[in-house]
């Protein structure tokens, strides 16, 4: 694989081989009720326990890795039957295409191995240390193969505030909006694994904001943002030619990573008339490597922040099970120059999204267009009702006119050279979390020869 593997942060080095095997919450693996990975959770993700190592796929329980190609070719899994060979593969691609039924069954089989009161794994000392890497040790991959990628503006807030921005409050969503999921064919080539530098990059930027008539030079863009999304991994696809259906678009989604999609504003204004985003959106998007499944997720499914849609959509996105989830986000930013500890730029929800990722789905293949395993949708930058849930900075400075004040007389209206990003997020339970683990980047200075 070619992108740049980073070593997974943690801020617990617990060492199982020096930890007494308490059984705390469901699993005989020690951890607290505020880690992101208890055995509720159980993301999948691809890591390698050494930097030479072959990488293969492993699920987070606590401050630990399990690792399933271990437990496959030991035989824990031979119930399931010879398809679990897919975990000693270094992409999820072929797990992720298997659909539900497969990932039920791992599902289960692995909450049975970790769960208080078993004792397969527990109490073989060789098998345990093979079997649990700390994550504090091992390098995180990319989760699997991404052909396509596609980003959505499905959050209703973001939209109204981009829009109020640029054509006023009065036209503030395009007539287009509240019919459909709008959306373009972005680039996966420049998806990258959390932990990945960004270069802050190059391009055209138009001499007069008012005028674009006057042309452009070249330059460092000075409007450098991020966009807080949720990124969709797509499960098992569809034939060319035969859209998915609604009642069924969850069988199609694999599970969910934190996305910061990069945005280069200053060059896309000047690109991006007629045929819409291009350079200034391929910069680079970072997504978290944990994988958290929709399983997982099912007990947070909520409402979305509009209730109900209005218009009724048309038949084929009309969801008989309308909501997101409950997804508590934030945004954070930190600068070794100026700004030493991390300030909290926003703290959104992914309920925050007008059209579902169901919706997403199924209007992506409404004309046929064939989904594969591995697939990225990008939810649209989810942004709340009050600036403090604002997903860019774009909206939290309002196009640079309010700064964000970073403290210490340090303010921001976009991102500076340093800035380092971090999202994080996270699902609520009665005394566990569901978490996403964080999504984390750098901004390198830009070229200068
Ligand atoms: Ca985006």
């Amino acid at each position: 694989m070619s992108h740049v593997a980073k070593k997974q942060k943690t801020n617990n080095n617990n060492n199982m081989a020096s930890t007494t095997l308490q059984s705390s919450n469901g699993s005989w693996v020690p951890y607290d009720s505020e880690t992101d990975f208890p055995i509720e959770n159980l993301p999948y993700g691809i890591f390698r326990p050494t930097a030479d190592a072959e990488a293969r796929v492993g699920v987070a329980i606590g401050d630990q890795v399990l690792d399933l190609s271990v437990i496959h070719t030991t035989g824990l899994f031979r119930q399931l039957g010879s398809w679990t060979n897919c975990f000693c593969k270094d992409t999820l691609n072929d797990f992720m295409g298997m659909g539900p039924k497969n990932w039920n069954a791992a599902r289960q089989a692995i909450t049975e191995l970790l769960k208080a009161g078993n004792a397969t794994l527990r109490d073989n000392t060789a098998l345990r240390a093979k079997a649990l890497v700390p994550q504090a040790q091992v390098t995180m991959e990319m989760p699997c193969n991404i052909g396509d990628y596609t980003d959505f503006y499905a959050s209703r807030e973001h939209a109204t505030n981009v829009g109020t921005m640029f054509r006023g409050p009065e036209n503030a969503l395009m007539p287009n909006w509240t019919h459909l999921p709008v959306g373009y064919h972005g680039r996966a080539s420049s998806v990258v694994i959390s932990g990945t530098d960004i270069r802050r990059p190059r391009g055209q930027l138009q001499i007069d904001a008012t005028d674009a008539k006057k042309g452009s030079k070249f330059g460092p863009c000075r409007l450098m943002d991020f966009e807080l999304e949720m990124g969709m991994l797509v499960g098992p696809g569809n034939k060319l030619g035969d859209p998915l259906k609604i009642e069924s678009a969850d069988d199609h989604v694999f599970g969910f990573v934190l996305m910061n999609d990069w945005s280069a504003r200053d060059i896309q204004k000047f690109e991006y008339v007629p045929l819409g985003p291009f350079t200034g959106k391929n910069v680079g998007t970072t997504i978290s490597p944990w994988v958290v499944t929709t399983a997982a997720l099912e007990p947070f499914k909520c409402k979305t922040s509009a209730g109900v849609q209005d218009p009724e959509p048309l038949p084929y996105l009309r969801d008989p099970d309308y909501r997101s989830y409950d997804i508590q986000l934030k945004v954070e930013l930190e600068n070794e120059k100026d700004v030493p500890k991390p300030v909290v730029l926003s703290r959104s929800n992914f309920k925050y999204m007008y059209w579902n990722h169901k919706q997403q789905l199924v209007h992506h293949t409404v004309t046929g267009c064939n989904m594969r395993p591995g697939d990225l949708l990008g939810s649209g930058t989810i942004s709340g009702t009050e600036r403090s849930m604002f997903g860019s900075m774009l909206e939290i400075s309002w196009k640079g006119s309010n700064p964000f004040d970073c403290g210490n007389g340090i303010s921001r209206k976009f991102l500076a050279d340093g800035d380092r990003v971090t999202m994080s997020g996270f699902c609520q339970g009665d005394g566990y979390k569901v978490g996403f683990g964080t999504c984390e980047g750098k901004i390198l200075p830009a070229h200068t020869d």
